[in-house]
């Protein structure tokens, strides 16, 4: 499959790991939109929550366990943004579901 975030968790495309497990890992992005910007990305490949299935959907709630648990050290003691784009309303353009992980700073207010 062409999938760059599969590409990605098999190794084949060099990233900045800063977390792996058995079902995800963590990256940096690669064109950071806060001074943390982080992508957590479940190992199987699905497009978006709405594709996921319930088992899916079981890892992408173990996902968010993990992030809040790992917060301090990834420098997001001061709080966090989470954000899952889907479609193109949404401005996906990675079609693997991944969570963005923004901080390190003060965010802007508006999301939209
Ligand atoms: P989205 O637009 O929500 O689908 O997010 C895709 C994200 O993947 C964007 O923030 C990109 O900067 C990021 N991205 C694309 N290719 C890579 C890569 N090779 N390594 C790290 N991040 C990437």
């Amino acid at each position: 499959m062409d999938c760059i975030f599969c590409k990605i968790i098999k190794g084949e495309i060099p990233s900045t790991k800063v977390y792996e497990d058995k079902k995800m890992i963590i990256i940096n992005d690669i064109a950071p939109q806060a001074a943390k910007h982080y992508l957590a990305i479940p190992k199987v490949h699905f497009a978006n929550i709405v594709e996921m299935d319930k088992k899916q959907a079981k890892i992408v709630g173990k996902m968010l366990k993990t992030i809040g648990e790992l917060a301090d050290s990834l420098g997001l003691q001061d709080g966090f943004r989470i954000v899952s784009n889907k479609g193109e309303n949404g401005c996906q353009s990675v079609g693997h579901l991944h969570i963005h992980i923004l901080g390190g700073e003060k965010l802007s207010e508006k999301m939209g």
